[in-house]
Formats: structure tokens, C-alpha cells, sequence
């Protein structure tokens, strides 16, 4: 009974640990499957996270480069502006043992030694200068100071304005060609023969009729710069101002070699010198003067030539128009009609016109007394009626309307200064 029960209760048992087994030996796999994928997914996340720190490793390392390279360039800058500052002077004479006289920014005179960097030949009186703060020796040569309404003329290093682009002129563009242009292009002439060439030109005629146009196209032909300054900015509030700016212009001039410097409206400055009665005119005089003194120092050989420009050659001092100076006297007239159709195909060259509309018809539209400024105005007034009208081609009627606007007022304005002068 006891065996019996035993078999009984062991066969049971028996089958129950098989199936047992079983089930957790199947488990167990799928356990381990899930554990490997698992294992394999987390595997492939680090692998990513991996990746992306690698990345930013790169960046932080093109950051950290960058930011080194900044840090140097403030480090520097910091030592700059810590550095202690150089005085401005003034060299009076270079002595003969190497030491130099010089006046201080701060207005005494020193005599002091300067650093072996400095280059000797350039130490001459009147160099401007930067000094030790200590010893007050020279330790580097400073440009010479511009007043910055010498920067504000205008320089053109090369004008675009070419012979071709003035009309009716033949006759001052010769003139203007054998006074600046040759003795720049070939001095060699003029000292064969044994003359001089004029040294300075001046330009007198009616305003509008080219002359600043003439002055650029000679910079263009000679490839010099083109230093262009209205006399009337010479004309300072204090005194000395006007002479001191002369000076510092004659010396852009100098070095901007080959040059030509264009004064315009000369008679600001040189109007004849009557009894001066206010400090005004005489800070003119001033300037005048400085003037006359920077011409005389010039060669006429040279390559710096004079050009200025005037509509009132009655009124100018004849200290300018003696020998040396301003001897050269190019008249530009108002033109005449074949001028005046030069003119009109210059300035209508590029515009499109109706049938019938040619250059000497217009120029006998504009009539007599139209100045080269008046034509350009004329043309671009017609080319607006034009547009206005939503049209490409310009026709007679838009040339007539545009001389009755152009030149209508100018006939008012003649009108008005006759009037005036009426009631004056
Ligand atoms: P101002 O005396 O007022 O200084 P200006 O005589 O120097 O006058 P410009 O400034 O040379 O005259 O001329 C003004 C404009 O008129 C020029 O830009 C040019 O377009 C035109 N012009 C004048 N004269 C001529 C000309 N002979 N041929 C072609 N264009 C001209």
C-alpha cells in the first residue's frame, strides 16, 4: 500500500519537474533573447551617444582654438593700450653728432638723442615726430598732419573725362595741351630750345563752359592725380588757418606726384589787394601771399602743374599773372553754334532721337549764351519729358520744351540781375 502510494505519489512528481524544467529552460531563453536585444539596443544608443560626443569633442576643439587665438589678440591689445604714450614734436635742426633740436607738443625746445630705427635722412626740420615720454627721444617719424579739409578735395587718381568729352573747345584744348601737357609729357623739348614752360595756366571764361572738365581731361592725358580745391575753402575763420592749408595742399600735391591741381574759383582768394581794412581781409591776403610763395617754389619742369579757374580774370591781383606764376591766360568762351552742336552730340550720344532731331538744329535751339552745363541740362530735361510720357525715343517737342525750362529760367535770372542792378 505504502509502494503503491510511493509509485502514486512519485509518478506525478516526476512528470511535473520534466515540464517544470521545460518551462524554464524556455523562459530563461526568452529571457536571454530579451536580455541580448536589449543589450544590443542599449549597445547601439551608447554606440549613437558615442558619435555625438565625438562631434562635440570637434566643435569644442575649433571653439577652444578660436577662443585662444581672441584671447591673444586681447592680451595684445590690453599691452597696447597699457603702454605708456609718445609725445609729438617737432624737429628744428639735425646737429652733426646725431642729436636733434626739437620742440615739444608742450612748446619748449630739447636737444635729444633718436632710436637707431629712425631713418637719419628723414629727421630734417619741420618732420613731425613721436617721443619717448622720459627721455624725449625720437623714436619714430610721424606723416606730416593734413587738416582734413585737405582730404576733403577731391582727388581722382585717374578722371574718366577724356578729350572726346568736350565739345567746341579746339581752340582752349590746344592751348591747354602745349601749356601743361607737353612740358609734363616732354620737358626735354622746352630745354632744348631754352625756355620754360608756363608754370601755372589759368582758366577764365563764363560758369558752366568746361574748365573743370578741360583741367581733368589734362590729368587723364598726363596720368596725373587730380587735386581739385575751391579757392573759397581756403577762406578761414582764424588767422593763419588759410595760409597753413595752401601749404599743406602744395604738399599733397608734391606727393602725389604727377598731379595737377585744379583751383577753382581763384578770385576768392586772389582779388586784387586794395587797402585791407578788416582782419578778414587781410587772414585773405594771408593766404594769398602763401599762395604767390608756394608757386615761386615750384620748377616749371616739374611734375606738379597749376591749374585754377576764374570767371572774373578783371578782378584778380596782378601779383598772380606775372611771370612764374600764373602766366599762361587760356580764354573758354561761351561756344558758338558749331560748338554748341559739338556739344548736343556729346551729350545726346547715348539717348535715342526721333527723325529730324539732329545736333545743329538744336544748337540753334538753345540759342546764344547756352553754355556745355546748359546743353548737358537741356538733354537730360528732354529725356525726362520723354520718360514721362512713357516713351524710349526723344522727339523735337520734348528738346523744346526742355530749352524753354533750362534756359527760360536763365532768362529770368538775367532778367532779375538787370533789375536789381536797377534799383541798387
Ligand atoms: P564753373 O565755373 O561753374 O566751375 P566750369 O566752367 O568749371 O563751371 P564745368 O564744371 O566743367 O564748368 O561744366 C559743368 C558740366 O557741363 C560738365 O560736367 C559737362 O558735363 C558740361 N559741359 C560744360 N562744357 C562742356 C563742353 N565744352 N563739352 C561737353 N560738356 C560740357
Amino acid at each position: 500500500m505504502v509502494g503503491e502510494a510511493f509509485v502514486g505519489d512519485l509518478m506525478p512528481e516526476e512528470t511535473e519537474v520534466e515540464t517544470v524544467a521545460e518551462v524554464e529552460g524556455e523562459e530563461y531563453s526568452r529571457f536571454l533573447e530579451d536580455k541580448v536585444r536589449a543589450l544590443e539596443e542599449r549597445f547601439g544608443q551608447l554606440r549613437e551617444q558615442k558619435r555625438r560626443l565625438e562631434n562635440q569633442y570637434r566643435i569644442t576643439e575649433i571653439d577652444n582654438q578660436r577662443l585662444s587665438r581672441e584671447l591673444k589678440q586681447v592680451r595684445a591689445e590690453i599691452e597696447k593700450l597699457r603702454t605708456p604714450p609718445l609725445i609729438v614734436g617737432y624737429v628744428k635742426d639735425a646737429l652733426a653728432d646725431g642729436r636733434v633740436v626739437l620742440k615739444s607738443s608742450t612748446g619748449p625746445h630739447f636737444v635729444v638723442h633718436a632710436a637707431e630705427s629712425v631713418d637719419r635722412k628723414q629727421l630734417v626740420p619741420g618732420s613731425r615726430v613721436a617721443l619717448n615720454q622720459q627721455t624725449l627721444s625720437v623714436v619714430a617719424i610721424l606723416p606730416p598732419s593734413m587738416d582734413p579739409l585737405v582730404y576733403g578735395a577731391e582727388i581722382v587718381e585717374r578722371p574718366d573725362v577724356g578729350y572726346d568729352a568736350i565739345g567746341g573747345m579746339a581752340d582752349p584744348v590746344r592751348e591747354i595741351r602745349e601749356a601743361v601737357e607737353l612740358p609734363m609729357k616732354n620737358p626735354e623739348v622746352f630745354a632744348k630750345v631754352g625756355i620754360e614752360p608756363p608754370k601755372g595756366v589759368l582758366l577764365h571764361g563764363p560758369p558752366g563752359t568746361g574748365k573743370t572738365l578741360l583741367a581733368k581731361a589734362v590729368a587723364r592725358e598726363t596720368n596725373a592725380t587730380f587735386i581739385h580745391i575751391v579757392a573759397s575753402e581756403l577762406v578761414q575763420k582764424y588767422i593763419g588757418e588759410g595760409a597753413r592749408l595752401v601749404r599743406e595742399i602744395f604738399q599733397l600735391a608734391r606727393e602725389k606726384a604727377p598731379s595737377i591741381l585744379f583751383i577753382d574759383e581763384l578770385d576768392a582768394v586772389g582779388a586784387s589787394r586794395y587797402e585791407a581794412s578788416t582782419s578778414g581781409d587781410r587772414e585773405v591776403q594771408r593766404t594769398l601771399m602763401q599762395l604767390l610763395a608756394e608757386m615761386d617754389g615750384f620748377s616749371a619742369r616739374g611734375d606738379v602743374k597749376i591749374i585754377a579757374a576764374t570767371n572774373r580774370p578783371d578782378m584778380l591781383d596782378s601779383a598772380l599773372l606775372r611771370p612764374g606764376r600764373f602766366d599762361r591766360l587760356i580764354e573758354v568762351p561761351l561756344p558758338n553754334l558749331v560748338g554748341r552742336a559739338e556739344i548736343f552730340k556729346i551729350h545726346a550720344r547715348k539717348m535715342q532721337l526721333a527723325e529730324g532731331v539732329d545736333a545743329t538744329r538744336l544748337a540753334a535751339l538753345a540759342g546764344h549764351g547756352a553754355t556745355g552745363a546748359d546743353i548737358k541740362a537741356i538733354c537730360t530735361e528732354a529725356g525726362m519729358f520723354a520718360i514721362r510720357e512713357g516713351r524710349d525715343v526723344v522727339r523735337w517737342g520734348d528738346f523744346e520744351r526742355a530749352v524753354e525750362k533750362v534756359r527760360g529760367a536763365a532768362m529770368k535770372e538775367s532778367q532779375k540781375v538787370v533789375k536789381d542792378a536797377a534799383f541798387a
